[in-house]
């Protein structure tokens, strides 16, 4: 599989993003974990590619303002994947496949099984409570 990270320079594409010194804890789309304290972060209107059309959506995500990490993009980041998420996937087309609540230690076969059903060309891996874009899975 190959992981599809947010660089914090998408950020400038939103003209109303809002600087922020230091909100630990928050999920950082850039280097998949979470921020620490005293962590300089945007937060932006962020629009997910995999969506078109009436499929596409805009909504808030977290980027460092400078990151210091490049995040492994060929495997799961596990920081991200230690509570219930939604793996939401996406046909060739950009419209909703299959959505589906997936539990902690299991996410490795669940996307696996989706990439088996070849009309799935991508997953987005979203927040449960708030339904946030946290990240977005291809075929490798
Ligand atoms: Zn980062």
């Amino acid at each position: 599989m190959r992981i599809h990270n947010v660089p914090p320079s998408a950020s400038l594409s939103d003209p109303g993003r809002e600087y922020r010194a230091s909100e630990p804890g928050v999920p950082l789309r850039c280097c998949l974990r979470k921020s620490l304290p005293d962590e300089p972060v945007w937060l932006f209107r962020y629009s997910p590619s995999s969506g078109n059309g009436p499929y596409s959506e805009v909504g808030p995500i977290f980027t460092h303002v400078e990151c210091p990490g490049s995040p492994s993009l060929d495997r799961l980041p596990v920081e991200l994947l230690n509570n219930p998420r939604i793996l939401r996937s996406y046909n060739a087309a950009g419209q909703i496949h299959d959505g589906e609540v997936v539990e902690p230690g299991s996410f490795d076969r669940a996307i696996e099984g989706l990439f088996n059903d070849t009309s799935i060309d991508s997953v987005q891996v979203r927040s449960l409570s708030h339904g946030c874009f946290f990240f977005a899975i291809t075929r490798a």
